[in-house]
């Protein structure tokens, strides 16, 4: 980074990153130029990584708290949907170079506050700074029993679908902090603004979910979307049945001002919600683990034989017609 006394990139990791290393002796106290990782012998290392970027993800305005919890908890979320134990995680951060060290002691601050909540140690990274937009990447390390991690390619024609929590908040709640769900009550915007920021990585779900879920993955694109990733891989189609999506009550009070954002319910993403599919037969161990989750699971839709030449993603209405969508998940390209 550039040489600025208050700011030099030695003392910064030494100061605010080395702490939250502390736990890890394979992080070395972050003095060494890599980390050591040691798996269990009968487990897979699950790994995965995603990139913030200023004026795309995240505001200029936003805090870096904000930036910092989203960061790791997305990557969590990865974690919980392959079934994975969360361990470790790698930042590699470009901090704009006339950023005011404040910001940066916030950054740190926040994930401090979520490993100890998700019980991850941060074990490396890389620190710089930049002219441009500021950009931040986290690779997160789980483990998950030999061969048994949850995969998207499971479902099975008969299979029921599954999503925890409520779905629609992320996207409204983006919504809401652009001032565009007007006659919204404030608390309610509130309620929807928090989910946006601080999704709940469902990683104590994810890990009971191995060897009951055929397929599984978090709700970062859309509801539609995501269950659309697992009909294509796994060769199949799948409906949704729009009564059964489970809202929270921000959600519902949105929807009522205005109805047409039911759209963004089913094609907005950032909720970080499990979706997953499991044997009808299971539904009561399903409903067994909600219970000890404290967690709703809710069957939404089913697994279909495939009718196309490529997989499909049907929703609903009460009446078995099918909803029409304008689009069904956020693309980059
Ligand atoms: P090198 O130049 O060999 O890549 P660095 O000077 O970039 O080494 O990093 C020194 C140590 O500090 C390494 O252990 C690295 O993992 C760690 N580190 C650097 N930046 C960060 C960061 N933002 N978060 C966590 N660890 C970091
Ligand atoms: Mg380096």
């Amino acid at each position: 980074m550039a040489r600025r006394p208050d700011l030099d990139e030695f003392a910064i990791i030494a100061r605010l990153f080395a702490p939250l290393a502390a736990k890890e002796p394979g992080a070395l106290g972050l003095t060494d130029d890599a980390a050591l990782l040691d798996v269990d012998p009968g487990h897979d290392l699950v790994i995965t990584t995603d990139c913030m970027v200023e004026g795309v993800h995240f505001l200029p305005k936003a805090l870096p708290e904000e930036v910092a919890s989203k960061l790791l908890r997305v990557n969590l979320s990865d974690l919980a949907a392959m079934g994975a134990t969360a361990r470790a995680y790698t930042l590699a951060a470009a901090f704009a170079k006339d950023i005011a060290l404040p910001w940066i002691e916030g950054f740190a601050a926040a994930l401090q506050r979520d490993q100890e909540t998700f019980g991850v140690t941060l074990i490396g990274g890389d620190t710089t700074a930049t002219p441009g937009p500021m950009a931040f990447t986290v690779t997160a390390f789980g483990t998950v029993p030999k061969g048994r991690a949850l995969r998207r390619a499971g479902a099975r024609v008969g299979d029921l679908v599954y999503v925890s929590g409520t779905v629609g908040d992320g996207a409204l709640g983006l919504l809401a902090l652009r001032q565009d769900i007007p006659g919204l009550a404030p608390r309610h915007a509130q309620a929807l603004a928090e989910r946006y920021h601080r999704p709940t990585p469902r990683l104590g779900l994810g890990v009971r979910l191995v060897g009951l879920a055929y397929a599984a993955i978090d709700v970062s694109d859309g509801l539609v979307a995501d269950l659309g990733h697992i009909a294509a891989t796994s060769r199949v189609d799948a409906e949704i049945e729009w009564a059964k999506v489970p809202l929270s009550v921000a959600a519902q009070a949105a929807i009522g001002t205005d109805p047409t954002l039911r759209t963004r319910v089913l094609s907005g993403g950032d909720d970080y919600e499990l979706l997953f599919t499991a044997d009808p037969a299971s539904a009561a161990d399903v409903a067994r683990l909600a219970a000890e989750l404290h967690l709703p699971l809710t069957a939404i839709g089913r697994i279909a034989p495939i009718t196309g030449a490529t997989s499909e993603v049907r929703v609903l209405d009460p009446e078995a017609r099918v909803i029409m969508l304008e689009t069904t998940g956020y693309r980059h390209f």
